[in-house]
């Protein structure tokens, strides 16, 4: 593993209210209702450093190490599609398997470009083991970042989704899955994770509160920016937490900072997939999410919707510095696709770029085509799609896939503080 470091002196890291600075591991505002932070770098000059992958933009990741890696951004100018939507400047990230264009997500997806930086920041700061749940796209990229920087993880999954936990490498031994039995519900999963964490003290990687995981993203649009040498006046992607959406902005902030790339933000277009679009109806009434008002249809709705990685009933909406900051700053909107949508625009990708768009990705493509027909992009405009995973075929082609298999599995109804202070054989060791 190659690793090189650069200066970190001047940053540091504030909340994005009062500017009041924390310490490296701090998650929110103590004085600002919980308002998220941010890191200020004392780099204002956009700088990529020669080097492959992700951490060419170690200047703006909040780690003081970085590695040379081939999982990084990739943005292209599309021929393609652009030409089937009449659009002169289109520009994609292709963020998930697809070697033609260099994108190596060995995962199969942007997570990727949130795990490195968050383990090696934690890594700095003293971390060496974390816990969290997910149902896939996270867990696979956190898998894989765990075993190449060594850290000890804990992934919980509901059972019914433990087959999408696998990695194209021979898992690691401390990368542990504990499956929550007889369950489809993730909230059961993120309750468990929740009540380990606290019984055992294993730190948790934070989501979207973690600057890592949110600067690992911003990388896109840094790479747009070192493509194409401006701000793109559009950005389109599919949102289940609307971290990538934040993101995006944030890096903008900083480019418009830099003075060389203009001082407009680019409008934030952020697609989720009907019918369960919790950010798209509250962007939409003005209102409020409320993550455990009617838990039963909220349910039911994200069981019919085919990009499951986009089903966050809890997204940081409304706190400083969340989703709705960010596309009130930038004039965004939200959009609604339904399956038969997505997968036409599935097809439609496939055909005119060659690549296969994971469910999610799809829906961005599919956001685009609406926003289109609807007359809101002018066919001058700069548009960056960003495609956040696919290629998966082809990974699986390339690459002997490993399922992670569970070491423990806990039943629904043992999901209580007392029965999980009773699993420290399998945590606490
Ligand atoms: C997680 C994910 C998203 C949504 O990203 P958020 O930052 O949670 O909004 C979109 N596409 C893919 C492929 C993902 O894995």
């Amino acid at each position: 593993m190659n690793a090189f470091t650069t200066r970190k002196d001047g940053d540091t890291l504030r909340c994005v209210l009062c500017g009041r600075q924390y310490d490296a591991l701090a998650r929110s505002c103590a004085s600002c209702d919980g308002a998220l932070l941010r890191m200020s770098y004392a780099r204002r000059r956009f700088q990529p450093m020669q080097r492959t992958g992700i951490f060419k933009y170690l200047h703006w990741l909040p780690s003081r190490r970085g590695i040379e890696t081939e999982i990084g951004p990739v943005v292209y100018q599309s021929e393609g599609l652009a030409g089937f939507l009449g659009l002169r400047r289109l520009y994609i990230g292709i963020n998930g398997y697809c070697p033609e264009r260099g994108a190596f997500n060995i995962t199969g997806t942007f997570k990727d470009f949130e795990a490195l930086p968050t383990l090696l920041y934690l890594q700095e700061h003293g971390v060496t083991r974390v816990i969290l749940a997910s149902a896939g796209n996270t867990g696979r990229a956190f898998a894989y970042a765990a075993r190449m920087l060594g850290f000890r993880l804990d992934i919980i999954v509901p059972e019914a989704m433990a087959h999408k936990l696998w990695l194209p490498v021979k898992p690691a031994e401390a990368v542990r899955l504990t499956v929550v039995a007889d369950s489809r519900d993730y909230s059961k999963a993120i309750e468990l994770c929740g009540l380990a964490a606290r019984e055992f003290g294993i730190p948790d990687e934070g989501g979207a509160r973690n600057v890592a995981r949110r600067d690992g993203m911003g990388t896109a649009m840094l790479e747009y920016a070192r493509i194409v040498g401006a701000l793109p006046d559009h950005y389109f992607q599919a949102v289940g937490s609307g971290t990538g959406a934040i993101a995006a902005w944030e890096a903008s902030l900083r480019l418009i900072a830099d003075g060389r790339f203009g001082d407009r933000l680019p409008r934030l277009h952020l697609a989720q997939n009907a019918p369960f679009t919790p950010i798209h109806d509250a962007w939409t009434n003005g209102k409020k999410i409320h993550p455990r008002r009617n838990i039963r249809e909220q349910l039911a709705r994200i069981a019919r919707i085919k990009a499951d990685v986009l089903a966050n009933r809890n997204p940081p909406f409304s706190v400083a510095g969340g989703v709705r900051d960010a596309l009130e700053a930038t004039n965004g909107l939200t959009y609604s696709v339904t399956n038969r949508e997505a997968s036409a625009a599935c097809k439609l990708f496939e055909r005119t770029e060659c690549f296969t768009p994971s469910a999610a990705a799809s829906v961005a493509v599919a956001a685009l085509v609406q926003a289109v027909r609807a007359g809101r992009i002018g066919r001058d405009d700069a548009v960056f799609l960003h495609v956040t995973g696919g290629g998966l075929d082809r990974l699986r082609k390339d690459y002997h896939i490993h399922r992670l298999q569970p070491g423990l599995r806990v039943p629904v109804a043992r999901v209580t503080a007392r029965s999980v202070s009773r699993l420290g054989g399998w945590f606490a060791s």
